[in-house]
């Protein structure tokens, strides 16, 4: 009896827009909880590769793996971070550099034209995967 006569003040005193409002409302709350409770962490980083100016592959970090780019380097991904693996430029300063993980940390190999920096996930970006 109860439940039936607050479901029925409900229908009657929201209209259409207020449910909606709510809605919203409770998306946000939900949507700022999960942030409070998942903060920004290196996950949400990904690793962006140029090869002569050009954004040429997103490499997300959160699987270990060897990506070979086809210009003589191979990255090599482990636990959120990114290093050049192996490269045939004469120096292998890049080689050298090591692993990275921080947003805007960067490799760059001069020969081979490349640079291959850390940056954040956009949100759109995180939704689609
Ligand atoms: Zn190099």
């Amino acid at each position: 009896m109860e439940n039936t006569f607050i479901r029925k003040l409900f229908l009657d005193i929201l209209s259409t827009a207020d449910k909606i409002l709510i809605i919203i409302i409770a998306v946000l709350i939900i949507l700022l909880s999960l942030h409070i409770i998942f903060p920004e962490s290196n996950d949400s980083l990904h690793a962006i590769c140029e090869i002569d100016g050009k954004i040429e592959k997103r490499i997300h970090l959160q699987k270990n793996k060897k990506i070979d780019l086809k210009n003589g380097i191979i990255l090599e991904t482990q636990n959120n971070q990114i290093r050049v693996f192996k490269s045939d430029c004469p120096h292998k300063i890049c080689v050298k550099h090591g692993w990275i993980k921080h947003a805007n940390d960067m490799i760059i190999c001069v020969p081979n034209k490349t640079v291959i920096y850390l940056d954040k996930d956009s949100e759109i970006d995180y939704i689609s995967h």
